[in-house]
């Protein structure tokens, strides 16, 4: 048996039409039932619903043997006895720092005063900010950042902007990209050995069905 570790939303729909291009149906939406684990057309493989920020978790330590996890995600976690074969080039979007629309952000950076940045990416923020010579004060949150500058909470937030609707809504600027990100399959290395043939052979089969 194979299992594949998916989070509801977005990395589910996005992931759906990669396995239907390799042949393979998942039995059960998950938005309708209340089922964990899921069958698919393919004995063999089986899908289990996890937490977005929890399935680099479930594929290190075996409880999967391959899941779909954002670059965010697993930048976070460390990547830790997990092999990234492929970008699946879904789920796009970008990790950008944000302020309100009448915070001076460009002055305060250059004043070098230190910056209260609220955000639930640490590790990556705290890179950014070490890279630029930025001092920054790290608040984390678990969500709902771009309430953070609204409230006096942070100076600016480190989040991910798709359309960037969500920070026009609420009178925030996205001031800065810090990365392009998309989703990977990432896959526990002790399942590669011990499952060799299955799971070479249904990553070449994602690998094929990828957009060019
Ligand atoms: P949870 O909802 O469990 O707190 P999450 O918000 O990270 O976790 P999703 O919203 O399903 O979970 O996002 C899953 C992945 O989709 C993210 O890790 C990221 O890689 C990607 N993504 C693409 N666009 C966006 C966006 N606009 N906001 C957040 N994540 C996005
Ligand atoms: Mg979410």
């Amino acid at each position: 048996m194979i299992t594949l570790a998916l989070s509801k939303g977005r990395i589910f729909d996005e992931t759906l039409p990669l396995l239907e291009a390799a042949g393979i149906r998942i039995a059960e939406d998950p938005e309708k039932s209340r089922k964990l684990i899921i069958g698919t057309s393919r004995g063999d493989l089986r899908v289990v619903l996890v937490r977005a920020s929890d399935v680099p978790t479930y594929v290190q330590f075996g409880g999967a043997d391959l899941g779909v996890a954002g670059k965010d995600v697993l930048i976070e976690h460390g990547g830790d006895g997990l092999y990234q074969p492929l970008d699946l080039r879904i789920a796009k979007c970008r990790m950008s720092v944000a302020v309100r629309d009448d915070f001076d952000y460009a002055a305060a950076v250059r004043q070098g005063s230190r910056l209260r940045v609220a955000t639930k990416y640490t590790l990556t923020a705290r890179q950014h900010f070490s890279d630029k010579g930025v001092h920054v004060d790290l608040i984390k949150l678990y969500g709902s950042m771009e309430l953070a500058p609204l409230t006096g909470l942070a100076d600016a937030i480190v989040d991910m902007v798709s359309t960037g609707a969500t920070l026009k809504a609420n009178h925030l600027l996205e001031v800065e990209r810090i990365m392009d990100i998309s989703a990977r399959l990432v896959v526990n290395q002790a399942a590669l050995k011990l499952k060799r043939e299955p799971l070479r052979a249904l990553i070449d089969a994602i690998a094929t069905a990828l957009p060019p």
